[in-house]
């Protein structure tokens, strides 16, 4: 009968909204834990206008599932003695760095910390690769006898496509069209999420870096400087991919189509005037006498020293940077530009300079980004494949109770 069937639909999206509210309550109280822990329940009822009671079931599924610890007991003013809560850190994920040169295999806990590292050369035949990979994976593993392992994360440099679980586009690292996922995964029983490295330094600014301390920021880019230039695109709260998983590639947008010969096979492009090598190669066409094998550290210590002419290729770097960030700025609108790269480390010298052509070309009515070089030791892409493995407990962007 029609009366019946309503009945019926009724009560089936009674339990389905349910469901989906216990989910969201299950992330608010995680994701305040992460941000403000140490804390005690009544806080957490306080903060997010949840009911004691069901924090308290939250708490206790929490607890079951390894993802909380209660610690040490609390001291308040009249004798009030709360539990505080936080992440268990014996929750744990392997993450992974693949650089052109060199790549890292690392153990971190949910909080982002790590605790041990393994620093391998990266083979250029990606067969090689995967097993060396998976070795200092199985030695990491070793380590985390009664942890739980939640998976493993891999920054690429290049773009991944999660459709065809292929890196699409990595002119510097030649191990395109080739399986990561299922040899590691296999070998390991594990969970491997693959990200873009750009991405993954999106992930990271998000979820461990709060400089404001007060308001999750919706728009920014990040751009990765070291032999290219990478950028990953954090629009409107989401991580934009694109079609294919391309989306970020202004590194190779050519702004002088007869420029140089770029790694991909254009010419001319942003990355070609702006990366690393672009800055060594004015240095050596201004120096007679440099020396073959500089790297951009060395050419970064000459300029802090005061030689003119690693300052000047420095500088026409910089220029560059920072004129290529306009197509950024024009075309989506960042509330933020995170800068990472070992420029960074000369930022007082340079970074006026990026600032100042970001600055010159804003449109009328916009509003400039805030240019912010990121000090983080190489850690951020690290930092990142732990956010990648925790976002589906979280949520994509946690960030809005900070
Ligand atoms: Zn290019």
């Amino acid at each position: 009968m029609p009366g019946e069937r309503r009945h019926f639909q009724a009560t089936s999206y009674k339990a389905a909204s349910s469901e989906v509210a216990r989910d969201i309550n299950r992330r608010i109280v995680l994701n305040l834990i992460r941000t403000r822990q140490p804390l005690s329940r009544a806080d957490l009822a306080r903060i997010s206008g949840l009911q004691r009671s069901t924090i308290s079931l939250i708490v206790e599924e929490l607890i079951k599932e390894h993802w909380v610890l209660e610690g040490p007991t609390g001291r308040l003013p009249r004798g009030r003695r709360p539990t505080f809560l936080r992440l268990n850190d014996d929750r744990v994920i392997i993450s992974v760095d693949i650089r052109p040169t060199q790549s890292t295999v690392a153990l971190a806990d949910v909080n982002g910390k790590f605790t041990a590292q393994q620093i391998m050369d990266t083979p250029a035949d990606p067969k090689a690769g995967v097993d060396a990979l998976i070795a200092r994976i199985q030695t990491i593993l070793r380590l985390c006898r009664g942890k739980k392992i939640e998976g493993i994360g891999i920054a690429l440099p290049g773009r991944y496509d999660h459709v065809s679980d292929r890196l699409v586009f990595a002119p510097n690292l030649p191990w395109r069209d080739f399986d990561l996922r299922t040899p590691i995964a296999r070998a390991t029983g594990l969970e491997v999420e693959m990200e873009n490295a750009a991405n993954a330094c999106v992930l990271a600014a998000v979820w461990f870096e709060r400089p404001d301390g007060s308001h999750a920021v919706r728009n920014l880019v990040v751009v990765t400087v070291s032999e290219g230039i990478g950028t990953g695109i954090f629009l409107n709260g989401q991580l934009a991919r694109g079609f294919n998983d391309m989306a970020g590639e202004f590194g190779h947008v050519p702004l002088e189509p007869d420029g140089p010969r770029c790694g991909c096979g254009s010419r001319g492009c942003w990355e070609v005037f702006g990366s690393n090598r672009a800055a060594l190669r004015y240095y050596q066409e201004s120096t007679a006498s440099a020396p073959a094998h500089l790297t951009f550290q060395d050419l970064l210590s000459l300029a802090d020293h005061g030689d003119p002419e690693a300052t000047k290729s420095l500088e026409k770097m910089a220029h560059y940077l920072g004129r290529g960030m306009r197509m950024i700025v024009a075309g989506l609108a960042p509330e933020r530009i995170i800068v990472i790269g070992d420029l960074t480390r000369s930022w007082r010298l340079f970074g006026p300079i990026i600032e100042a052509e970001v600055h010159d070309q804003v449109l009328p009515g916009g509003i400039p980004p805030r240019v912010i070089p990121a000090h983080e030791d190489g850690m951020a892409r690290l930092r990142g494949t732990v956010a990648l493995l925790l976002q589906k407990h979280f949520g994509a962007a946690p960030s809005s109770y900070n």
